[in-house]
């Protein structure tokens, strides 16, 4: 090698970021410091002076690893290539984590001469390893859901509580979207508002309606948060929700009780009111058909009289369920009152409507309650005209009963037709 060549090693050696340590080749008498370099010294806290012609066990201490350093004195005994990682002892005491490897130097002969030692100290990427490591494990334990997705919302992390939620274990949670969770309950509408906010750096929050693993629906109040990184772009999405299934469901079960006729199971008529107004409202706005069927028990005042209000109730309720068995599952039946029903027929016409009223009409017709027999039903139909509002219509349907009680009871009769 040159003099030039040889000026380039010593160099670089000496202003390697790496510590790099020489010793000799002494193994038993504990291969003695040669030269290190400024890296090393820096490390350690040593001067060259401190240490050359020392051995470095001054670095070990007690948590220094004593396997790893039977694994090194092992290598080097049988003149292999060691590489290792343990806790070492700068002079003024205090530990730091090293990783380091160890080569043999041999001369032309193949005989080793020399070990040369290159070092770093691992501490502080240790360190933000661990906490890291503590990050996940805290994010595990707590009950929030939490997922951490990137910037084409593949999830990166997702904790056990949204894993657990979700129904998916975690390794199969990475790498996917959160698209797998789509329920169809949302429209499109929702999505890109949900894509809007997130692309103009802002937060989305809803309560979004999931689906499980095993197809079951779930209700989470759910917030997304862009992460920058620093140069301030955004570099991942942080999602937290928090599991509103039981709070949804009570809120269903308090609207469907608030919403439901206690004897008759059927819509009561604060509810169907509110039901009337809303199919009304869909009607005028898409221009669609609404049909009113408005009925009442005929004589009904003598089955109290006769048989008792127990019994009368029982045929209250005998006439709700033929008019609910009657009618489309798209169709509400309420109970007006005390032996008056409202039925509301979406998308159905006049026509259609009557038809209706008369199977209705001659279903009750056909029933015998218990004790009491039959009784029979009026009733009066009418189709929403174009500007109606929803309490004319309803005046109308309500005017055509009267006309089926006024010609005999016991018949439909459609508004418009008297
Ligand atoms: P119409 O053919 O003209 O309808 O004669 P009606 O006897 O049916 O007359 P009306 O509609 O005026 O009478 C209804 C009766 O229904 C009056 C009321 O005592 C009774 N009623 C109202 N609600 C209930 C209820 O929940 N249970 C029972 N058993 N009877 C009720
Ligand atoms: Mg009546
Ligand atoms: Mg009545």
């Amino acid at each position: 090698m040159s003099d030039a060549q040889q000026k380039i090693f010593e160099m670089a050696v000496m202003q390697s970021w790496n510590a790099i340590v020489i010793t000799d080749a002494d193994v038993r008498g504990g291969c003695k410091v040669l030269v290190a370099n400024p890296a090393f010294c820096s490390m350690t806290g040593y001067t060259l002076d401190e240490i050359r012609g020392h051995d470095l066990k001054m670095l070990q201490g007690p948590d220094t690893d004593p396997e790893v350093i039977a694994h090194l004195r092992e290598c080097l005994k049988t003149g292999r290539h060691f590489d290792g990682s343990t806790v070492n002892y700068r002079k003024d005491g205090s530990p730091y984590i090293v990783r380091w490897n160890i080569s043999p130097v041999r001369d032309e002969a193949g005989v080793i001469t020399n070990y040369v030692s290159v070092q770093q100290d691992l501490t502080a990427f240790r360190e933000a390893e661990r906490k890291v490591q503590l990050l996940a494990r805290a994010l595990d334990v707590t009950s929030v859901p939490v997922v951490l997705t990137d910037t084409c919302f593949r999830i990166i992390f997702a904790n056990t509580a949204f894993a657990s939620v979700t129904g998916y274990p975690v390794d199969e949670l990475v790498g996917k979207t959160p698209a797998m969770l789509r329920s169809g309950q949302h429209g499109k509408a929702f999505y890109d508002a949900l894509r809007e906010a997130l692309a103009s750096g802002q937060d989305f929050s809803a309560t979004f309606v999931n689906k499980r693993r095993d197809g079951s629906l779930y209700h989470v109040e759910q917030n997304i948060s862009p992460l920058y990184d620093d140069n301030g772009k955004v570099s991942h999405y942080v999602s937290v929700s928090k599991d509103v299934s039981e709070r949804v469901k009570r809120e269903a079960r308090l609207l469907h009780e608030a919403s439901e006729d206690k004897l008759t199971a059927l819509y009561n008529r604060r509810y169907g009111e509110k039901l009337l107004a809303e199919a009304h409202q869909r009607a005028r706005a898409l221009g669609t058909d609404l049909t009113l069927i408005v009925c009442d028990i005929d004589f009904f005042k003598q089955v109290n009289d006769h048989f008792g209000h127990l019994a009368g109730d029982q045929v209250i309720t005998d006439v709700a369920t033929i008019l609910r068995g009657t009618v489309r599952t798209s169709d509400a039946v309420i109970r007006w009152g005390g032996e008056e029903f409202v039925v509301v027929l979406n998308d159905c016409d006049l026509g259609a409507g009557k038809d209706l009223a008369e199977r209705l009409r001659a279903g009750v017709e056909a029933h015998r309650s218990d004790g009491v027999g039959t009784v029979t039903l009026s009733c009066g139909v009418a189709s929403l005209k174009a500007q109606e509002p929803a309490d004319a219509l309803f005046a109308r349907a309500d005017a055509a009963l009267y006309q089926s009680k006024s010609n005999g009871r016991n018949r439909v009769t459609a508004a418009g037709s008297f």
